[in-house]
């Protein structure tokens, strides 16, 4: 499996996971279906499922158009049917989803929005984490409570540190600011800073990072309980 990084509408990220055995696709999040279907189309790749983490429209903006050009399928939280335009197959936390030689569990990360979702290709060991975690960061909490989302974030901790984080954001250097400003003695992060402006000023995605990194270097994953994690996210909301 292969993954294409494909930036959409002003900071957003879809992904396409490819299986280079017969050119099969996934996206994640198509947020608009142009680059999307410029990339699919110049490389001879068929798109047959399209996965949303959550509603929000730069997540779900492709889904009609690429659906209607590639027949492809679409899936998105058993919840979120009302919200999720042409949902064909209906999610469930912890449910492990298999077609073709895609496999993947669905893990139910509320916070951000109350259906939001994770794919785990725990084969590939990546996840896309849509707006739940960013890279040095996380989402900010809009239909759910601190608690859900600080425990949406230990689940995802919880994964073996080498897992590949794929978000739905480029929201690096602002986190980046955020951790440094109140962790500045971290010398992880100290690394992780110079690795993300050199990768910034090479005009490169800070994407993926890795489980490892963001326990090391994540100021919210470094909140062990929900009184700081709650002051943190706080914080960052007026930052
Ligand atoms: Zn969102
Ligand atoms: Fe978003």
């Amino acid at each position: 499996m292969k993954i294409k990084i494909i930036p959409c509408l002003k900071d957003n990220y879809s992904y396409l996971i490819i299986d280079e055995n017969n050119n099969s696709a996934c996206v994640i999040d198509p947020g608009e279906s142009t680059p999307i279907i410029k990339f699919i189309e110049s490389n001879n790749i068929k798109l047959k499922y399209i996965l949303n983490t959550h509603h929000h429209f730069d997540h779900i903006g492709g889904n009609k158009e690429l659906k209607n050009k590639f027949g492809s399928i679409v899936l998105g939280f058993e919840d979120d049917l009302n919200r999720i335009p042409e949902i064909d197959v209906p999610l469930k936390d912890n449910q492990i989803w298999k077609a073709e030689n895609f496999v993947s569990k669905i893990i139910h990360t509320p916070g951000h929005t109350s259906g939001h979702i994770c794919f785990h290709f725990f084969n590939e060991k990546l996840i896309f984490t849509g707006d739940t975690l960013f890279s040095l960061g996380c989402g900010r909490i809009f239909e759910g409570t601190y608690e859900e989302m600080f425990n949406s974030l230990k689940k995802i901790k919880s994964l073996p540190e080498e897992t590949k984080v794929y978000c739905g954001h480029e929201y690096t250097f602002n986190n980046l600011k955020f951790c440094v400003n109140y962790d500045s003695k971290n010398l992880n992060l100290q690394k992780k800073s110079n690795d993300v402006k050199k990768k910034i000023s090479d005009g490169l995605s800070t994407i993926p990072s890795t489980i490892r990194e963001e326990l090391d270097c994540n100021i919210f994953l470094r909140a062990n309980d929900l009184q700081s994690f709650t002051k943190l996210r706080d914080l960052k909301d007026n930052f």
